[in-house]
């Protein structure tokens, strides 16, 4: 499988591509995850609030790939803002995992009322400092949010990784990334799955002899963004890796972009979550 990359504002790079496991049961994970290693994903992307950390640690350590040849990716939740209640979550992530590093660490979500983002962006700076985490960003944070942080701070995050499909594309916020340097990473990239039963998306894979979830998957990566579906059943799994060998034409880039809705969003509102 060819892997595009995209630079982040590190200087590091980024698989389009990753494998979400959201919702993988541990004891499920190093079959799954080993699936979609075997398969070509070089890209994980975990959390500590999935619960599943050390299930994917054991998948990499069992496929024996090379560490640098993987891109793997995690997440401080909620409960663990703050300086040392970060630099603590961290240590723990790596642990379960069995790793000396990841190569990316997100802030899940910003937790306004907490006011306490900007605190724990800074702990995120001291572990890319040390090089535990080769690259830091966020997760669910809005244009107010980012601004808060670059200019509190002076270090833009390199990643954002946020809610977008089809229904839900994010203009606004795309476009304040594209302008700060911060590559956007999708979440529920098919939209959960309800994305996939769309005609119009339908019709663009009828028309390419191609699936709706490979149709949907090409757009993120035309849109020049990370996208990281999940998946537990292995036809599919192979299905989501298969979307290099073929191009949206610009009446389906056209039509992809009308079905944008206002109400299109699936998750909490990250001013109001945690
Ligand atoms: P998704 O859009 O990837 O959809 C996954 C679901 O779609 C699967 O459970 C399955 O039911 C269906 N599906 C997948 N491939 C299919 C195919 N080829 N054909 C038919 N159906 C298919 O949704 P997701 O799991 O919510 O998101 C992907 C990943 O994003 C997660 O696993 C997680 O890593 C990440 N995520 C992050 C956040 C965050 O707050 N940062 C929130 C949600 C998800």
């Amino acid at each position: 499988m060819t892997q595009p990359t995209l630079t982040l504002n590190d200087g590091k790079r980024i698989p389009q591509l990753g494998f979400g496991v959201w919702k993988l049961a541990d004891e499920d994970a190093p079959e799954t995850v080993g699936l979609a290693l075997e398969v070509g994903y070089r890209s994980i992307d975990t959390a500590a609030a999935y619960g599943n950390e050390a299930g994917v640690g054991r998948a990499i350590a069992a496929s024996g790939i090379p560490r640098e040849e993987l891109f793997v990716a995690t997440k401080l939740w909620n409960d663990a803002h703050g300086t040392d209640e970060a630099l603590r979550a961290f240590d723990a992530s790596l642990k379960r995992l069995g790793l000396d590093y990841v190569d990316l660490y997100l802030v899940h979500w910003p937790v306004p009322q907490r006011n306490a983002y900007v605190e724990t962006w800074k702990a995120l700076m001291r572990l890319r400092e040390d090089g535990r985490a080769r690259s830091i960003g966020v997760s669910n944070f809005t244009v107010a949010h980012l601004k808060r942080v670059i200019d509190e701070t002076g270090s833009t995050p390199s990643v954002n990784q946020i809610e977008l499909h089809p229904r839900f594309q994010q203009r606004e916020l795309r476009a304040f990334h594209a302008e700060a340097g911060i590559v956007t990473e999708a979440w529920s990239p098919l939209g959960q799955g309800a994305a996939l039963e769309d005609p119009v998306i339908r019709g663009i894979a009828d028309k390419h002899g191609r699936t709706a979830a490979q149709v949907i998957l090409r757009w993120h990566l035309d849109l020049g963004q990370v996208a990281i579906p999940k998946s537990q059943n292995p036809a599919r799994i192979r299905e989501n890796a298969d979307v290099f060998g073929f191009s949206l034409d610009e009446a389906d880039h056209a039509a992809i972009a009308g079905l944008d809705t206002p109400d299109g969003r699936i998750g909490p509102h990250p001013d109001t979550f945690g």
